[in-house]
């Protein structure tokens, strides 16, 4: 069985990356989103252990000692990190991961994972973004303010991406995302237990 993929979903707050993973997962067993650890509060609605897992600094400061996070970052105040556990045993059972995270975390997941695919999904316009941001109300204005500045300085990072998908319209962003990890899943490069045993066979004797 070939190793899943390791897929890193990176873009600015408010960009509607949340929803175009939970579209891709839904029904497809093949594919584990990422659940991280933050030190920020639950928003309403959300749920341990299936949006995040909240922790105290002093925990989560913890779990970086310990080595427990894959990557982590500072964003906007508050921790964000990946658990190692799960994500591994998923990579080696064939599942493909995906790592909806910020671009401080995504770069690390690159220098460690360089076969990891890199996508960063854009907003139609900056204006869009804003409004999406503050329309979801789930913010004061503060935290906004910060997120915008976050936003310019992580779309300063685009170049260190492979892929680029404009999330004007999900159902599309959904399925050039889809397309994205199929496409990697045909490379030659990544192909190597089935080529392995096609080019080891004998050739039948009635070929
Ligand atoms: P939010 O507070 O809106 O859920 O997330 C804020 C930002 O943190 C988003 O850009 C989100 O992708 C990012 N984020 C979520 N989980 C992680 C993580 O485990 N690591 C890193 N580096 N960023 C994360």
């Amino acid at each position: 069985m070939n190793k899943g993929l390791l897929v890193v979903v990176c873009g600015p707050s408010g960009v509607g990356k949340g929803t175009i993973c939970k579209e891709i997962i839904e029904g497809n067993e093949n594919v584990y989103l990422s659940i991280s650890a933050t030190t920020r509060n639950p928003r309403k609605g959300e749920v341990e252990g299936i949006h995040y897992y909240y922790k105290t600094e002093q925990q989560f400061e913890r779990m970086i000692q310990n080595d427990e996070l894959i990557e982590w970052a500072k964003y906007c105040d508050n921790y964000y990190g990946t658990p190692k556990v799960a994500i591994d045993n998923m990579l080696e059972n064939g599942k493909d991961v995906i790592l909806e995270i910020d671009v401080q975390g995504a770069l690390q997941v690159k220098q460690n994972f360089p076969n990891c695919i890199m996508i960063f999904i854009l907003p139609p316009s900056l204006l869009e973004l804003k409004n999406r941001i503050v329309g979801r109300g789930t913010e004061s204005s503060e935290v906004i303010q910060s997120r915008l500045l976050a936003a310019e300085n992580e779309l300063n990072h685009i170049n260190e991406f492979e892929y680029i998908i404009v999330n004007d319209q999900l159902q599309s962003a959904v399925s050039y995302l889809v397309s994205i990890i199929t496409a990697e899943k045909c490379k030659l490069k990544r192909s190597t237990i089935i080529i392995e045993r096609m080019c080891g066979d004998d050739i039948p004797s009635d070929w």
